[in-house]
């Protein structure tokens, strides 16, 4: 049955694109509305986990006899990304992780492609009881296919009291030793694996998970992280 042209003018009514993060009116192929684009600002920095300091250039390190991985972070966490962040985590708005997996296919200085796995760093179980979900598990699925890549849910982590208000060195302390692999789950060989998580602040939480993967016959592990956020300037909300 042919649709009359008053049913075309509601359809396109209801399927009208709106911004993810505002409900504005959206123009085809944008991730937000030029108002919330405004507040992103990419990364532009690649932070090394097991010190949180920013390095120019990772394979620079090679060799050195140095531990850990680089981590990239798509945007700061000021502004749009914050936002992003506690809205997904603390208010259940699950929609709001594909505008994050978008945002990194748009601004991430580097990104996994196919072939490549991708890790999202687990929840403690309390926490994801509470929850629901773990926010970094929803970013990966979205991402995973928006990528070409595959997914795996192959990290457990223990329960740990949250990072928020701890000292940098404090924050190592309290994510040593607390993820394992699940099971009796393996590393592919040969793949890049991409450590998937919301927010880096001091690398901590990347680094610990990343040995953990290194440990059990991971050849290149890299962090990924939708935004980072600076410990002096940026606050997060503590519930
Ligand atoms: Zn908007």
């Amino acid at each position: 049955m042919a649709i009359s042209p008053l049913s075309k003018n509601i359809l396109s009514l209801f399927l009208k694109k709106v911004c993810p993060a505002c409900g504005s009116s959206l123009v085809d192929g944008a991730l937000f509305c030029p108002w919330c684009e405004l507040r992103i600002d990419q990364c532009s920095e690649i932070h090394w986990s097991s010190t949180g300091s920013p390095f120019r250039n990772p394979s620079g390190l090679q060799g050195t006899g140095m531990t850990g991985v680089p981590v990239y972070s798509a945007v700061m966490y000021r502004g749009l990304p914050g936002e992003i962040v506690v809205r997904l985590k603390f208010n259940g708005e699950k929609h709001l992780a594909k505008a994050a997996a978008g945002v990194f296919m748009q601004y991430s200085m580097k990104l996994p492609g196919p072939g490549d796995i991708l890790v999202p760093v687990p929840a403690g179980r309390k926490r994801k009881r509470e929850r629901g979900y773990n926010q970094a598990a929803l970013i990966t699925a979205k991402l995973a296919s928006m990528s070409g890549c595959r997914s795996l849910d192959i990290l457990v982590k223990d329960d740990s009291p949250s990072q928020v208000g701890l000292s940098p060195s404090q924050r190592r302390q309290n994510v040593a030793g607390i993820f394992h692999m699940r099971g009796r789950c393996r590393i592919p060989g040969g793949a890049d694996i991409w450590l998937v998580d919301d927010v880096a602040t001091t690398c901590s939480t990347i680094d610990s998970a990343a040995g953990v993967l290194l440990d059990s016959g991971a050849s290149h592990v890299l962090g990924l992280t939708l935004a980072y956020r600076k410990r002096t300037t940026d606050s997060i909300i503590h519930r």
